[in-house]
């Protein structure tokens, strides 16, 4: 008898399948056949009927669901470390200067988003969710760059075109009264693309990508935040994301500044904008949603929208801490993610973990409600399917599943001596331990190396493209340092506000 399709058994390992029923086995098999989880349990491999094309002796093993990273903007990925510690609009700033010369050739986008993609493989992250800019306007030949990267380096890919479309300083309070007449204009003048263009570019998105490589890749749409587009922009999103079931990315609430913005521009929280316009649905990955309040929690959680949470960049930023107990205690679903890789300056899920775990720990002294390693784990992988419209077929280890998998070896200083399983995965373990990552039953990653990509000589073109373009980022630096008065007097002034909460510690 043949071997079935691409069958792969991973034999003898121990099984955490972060499923329904919550099934742990210390010594259980996973048959893999076309790309899903067909069998699981102590018996599975003995009892099946065909053989096998590959078998992985799970010894020594720990089998779980790969890690879902539900937030990430991969062409922040030639940024790792490179900027100082900015609250989230100087940071914006100096990340994309308003003014600058930039651009982004096809072949740096397909590698800079292939370094990210290797990155979050070899510590066992088989999905991303990627929320991907286009600096400094959307293109074919952008899209098709990032989504080509992601299609060579096996990892699953929900990708959604993050692109802002009205002019700068109207994405924020008091800037146009603080910056010259000068700065204005020439803002004015900056590229940006209609509604039609970059509904246009949507369509390319979802006939091309939507689906594509065996339902690996897929859309997702993004407005970035309900201040920085067209309220038709906004409308054509919310359209686009209900006739194909999309996830709708969208930032609300991450900086005090946005709480101020609100009341400024709609006269209200920017949670309730996106409810009057009829927008806040089950389909919204809210990212952030630091400075709510418990009107907008009662919002989230009528809409069912899934809440993104990104402590590792909220630090970072210094933007304040999510209400993460009154979302939960709400019955809002939370996901995790990194965030992008200037902000976060890793894509390392299993620290983002940890500081979920321990962040809301100050929220209060009554310990029962502090965050449990079985809830953090949750929101690694089922939480990050919800937000990607995947409930159904990710983030557990069940029969019908894709068997998209971590393999982690136990014999490493993260679980020895093994005390509890999943409070070291969340507290213990930094991605060291992973040994072998599956996408779709393949086997993307093991001893040590990306299977399909040539990482050394991908990381020296990194290398050579970053030293390229090093008059370009010069130029830029330039600007921003140029513009960052007035955005350091908007965000000064929007700190001074009252606003009748306070998400930081101060
Ligand atoms: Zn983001």
């Amino acid at each position: 008898m043949n071997p079935g399709p691409d069958s792969l058994l991973i034999r003898g390992a121990h099984v955490l399948t972060l499923d329904d029923a919550d099934h742990e086995w210390p010594n259980a098999d996973i048959v893999i056949e076309d790309g899903r989880i067909a069998a699981v349990g102590p018996t599975a491999g003995a009892a099946w009927p065909r053989p096998f094309a590959r078998t992985i002796e799970g010894r020594g093993l720990l089998a779980m669901p790969g890690l879902i990273n539900a937030h990430f903007h991969s062409p922040g990925n030639l940024m790792k470390g490179a900027l100082p510690g900015y609250p989230l609009e100087i940071f914006m700033l100096h990340e994309v200067p308003p003014l600058a010369p930039t651009g982004s050739a096809g072949r740096l986008a397909y590698v800079r988003t292939m370094i990210g993609a290797l990155e979050m493989l070899r510590r066992g992250v088989t999905a991303v969710h990627d929320d991907a800019y286009h600096v400094p306007v959307a293109s074919v030949e952008s899209i098709d760059a990032i989504m080509q990267a992601y299609a060579d380096a096996g990892i699953r890919a929900t990708v959604a075109i993050d692109q802002p479309n009205i002019v700068e300083y109207e994405k924020y309070p008091y800037l146009a009264e603080l910056l010259p007449e000068a700065e204005r204009r020439a803002m004015d003048a900056a590229p940006r693309q209609s509604t039609a263009e970059l509904l246009a570019l949507y369509g390319h998105l979802i006939a091309r990508w939507h689906g594509a490589e065996n339902g690996r890749l897929a859309a997702a749409v993004s407005c970035s935040a309900p201040q920085r587009v067209t309220d038709d922009y906004f409308a054509g999103l919310s359209a686009l994301s209900k006739r194909h079931d999309l996830p709708f990315n969208i930032h609300i609430l991450e900086t005090k500044l946005q709480r101020v913005l609100g009341r400024e521009k709609f006269g209200k929280s920017l949670v309730r904008h996106v409810h009057d316009l009829g927008f806040l649905d089950e389909r919204m990955m809210v990212i952030h949603a630091i400075w709510i309040d418990d009107a907008d929690i009662a919002l989230l959680a009528a809409a069912r929208c899934t809440v993104a949470h990104n402590p590792v960049c909220n630090l970072r930023l210094g933007s304040g801490v999510m209400p993460y107990g009154k979302l939960r205690a709400a019955g809002v679903p939370i996901c995790l993610g990194s965030d992008e890789m200037n902000t976060d300056d890793s894509v390392n899920l299993w620290f983002v973990a940890k500081t979920a775990a321990l962040l809301h720990t100050l929220a209060t002294p009554d310990y029962r409600a502090w965050p449990q390693p079985a809830e953090i784990l949750a929101a690694l992988t089922r939480g990050g399917a919800r937000a990607m419209r995947r409930t159904d077929s990710l983030g557990r280890l069940a029969v019908g599943c894709h068997a998209d998998l971590a393999l982690l070896d136990l014999d490493t200083v993260s679980f020895t001596p093994l005390n509890d399983l999943r409070r070291q995965l969340v507290h213990c373990e930094d991605g060291s331990s992973v040994r072998a990552t599956i996408v779709a039953g393949r086997v993307v990653y093991e001893q040590g190396r990306v299977t399909a990509v040539d990482e050394t000589a991908l990381r020296a073109e990194m290398r050579e493209l970053m030293a390229a373009g090093r008059t370009q980022q010069q130029s830029a630096a330039r600007e921003a340092a140029r513009l960052e008065p007035y955005y350091r007097a908007m965000v000064l002034k929007a700190a001074a506000q009252d606003v009748g909460m306070n998400r930081w510690l101060s």
